[in-house]
């Protein structure tokens, strides 16, 4: 198998397995048992959460432990609004778990526009910003077009009009070193670097007030349920052993990918630095990338055609309608640890398909 859909998850790391499995067998206590059984799982939850607050630059009293970066979403956004009358803005290329919430904060969200690489329209934020006190999420990096936003401009602007930043940072995580200065709240999800589907984090700056979503006594009555201390322990493990990718596999894909395969466009921004290191979005004009997926997977190629979380979305991406394109002919490839062979293979076949499917 060749697997080139590192966006949509990753495969766990055996370190993370064994620290998961360890603690299944030997530390399965609850954290909250006073008793030493549970303050051994304790204190693997309290290191953890140190560790994770050190690879951000947070106190660790600012890490809250939830299912996913969905939850983390939803959490800091409802939190959020639930305790004030804030306006909500975000962008009109959120995840899922955000533009679910500008649709049913409705009346009070302004979702901005961005342009045909995904940039925020920083005009159209300040206008806003202008205007109301509000909550603002942006995206540190897109899931789909591998769009990386200039942060420290963002947090200034909104900053400089007394507003709140939240940002969904999954996908930049394990792209680059990032730091939480001048962020007040950020999600992300542990699947994207080695660690298993259904652990995240919600950091929140000392200070920011914010109403639970899931009630309950853990985590400081900011997030109930018993604590996953075994993923806990593997996020923690994955986090210490994260490596930031380098582009090269990517340009040398885009660059053969551009020159073998005739009418087909890299989408998002086409400049180094703000592009997510491992992301290859492609549009083939003429084709229907599912079905193009469907052949790539019976030669044992596993990429995407966007966001794995909006699959079953019959409309397409709204990323990519974002972006002016169709959204029904583009696939997406993110690479890990690939080696040139995998991706002279997908070269191959990629290109056998597309032949076909035009022919
Ligand atoms: N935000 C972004 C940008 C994502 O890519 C994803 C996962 N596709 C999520 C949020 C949701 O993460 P999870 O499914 O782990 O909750």
């Amino acid at each position: 198998m060749i697997y080139v859909d590192n966006a949509a998850t990753t495969k766990p790391k055996p370190e993370v397995i064994e620290a998961i499995t360890r603690c299944l067998t030997d530390t399965w206590g609850n954290p909250s048992s006073l008793h030493s059984f549970g303050r051994d799982a304790k204190s693997i939850v309290d290191q953890s959460r140190k560790t994770i607050a050190e690879f951000i630059g947070a106190h660790p009293s600012e890490i809250i432990f939830t299912s996913g970066a969905c939850e983390s979403n939803s959490q800091a956004i409802c939190g959020f609004l639930k305790n004030n009358d804030a306006k909500f803005i975000t962008t009109a290329i959120e995840h899922k778990s955000i533009m679910n919430i500008a649709d049913e904060y409705k009346h009070r969200s302004i979702v901005i526009s961005v342009d045909k690489y995904g940039f925020i329209d920083a005009n159209t934020l300040r206008e806003n910003l202008e205007c109301y006190p509000a909550l603002v999420s942006i995206q540190w990096a897109n899931n789909e077009i591998g769009t990386v936003q200039n942060m420290k401009a963002i947090s200034e602007l909104v900053h400089s009009c007394g507003c709140v930043l939240h940002t969904d940072a999954t996908q930049i995580i394990p792209d680059r070193k990032i730091n939480i200065k001048g962020i007040d709240m950020m999600s992300f999800s542990g699947q994207k670097f080695g660690a298993p589907k259904g652990i995240g984090v919600l950091y929140v700056r000392r200070g920011i007030e914010l109403s639970p979503i899931i009630y309950g006594s853990q985590e400081k009555s900011r997030r109930g349920g018993t604590e996953n201390v075994p993923y806990i322990a593997g996020l923690a493990t994955a986090v210490k052993s994260i490596q930031y990718p380098t582009q090269e596999l990517r340009d040398y894909f885009v660059h053969e990918v551009l020159n073998t395969i005739s009418n087909c466009h890299l989408v998002g921004c086409q400049c180094d630095d703000n592009r997510l290191k491992n992301n290859a979005s492609i549009v083939f004009d003429g084709i229907n990338s599912e079905t193009a997926l469907l052949m790539l997977s019976s030669k044992g190629i596993y990429a995407s055609s966007g966001s794995a979380c909006n699959s079953s979305n019959a409309n397409g991406s709204h990323v990519l309608k974002a972006i002016g394109e169709d959204g029904k002919n583009v696939i997406r490839f993110t690479f890990d640890n690939n080696t040139k062979e995998e991706i002279d293979i997908v070269i191959k076949e990629l290109s056998n398909i597309i032949y076909l499917l035009r022919r």
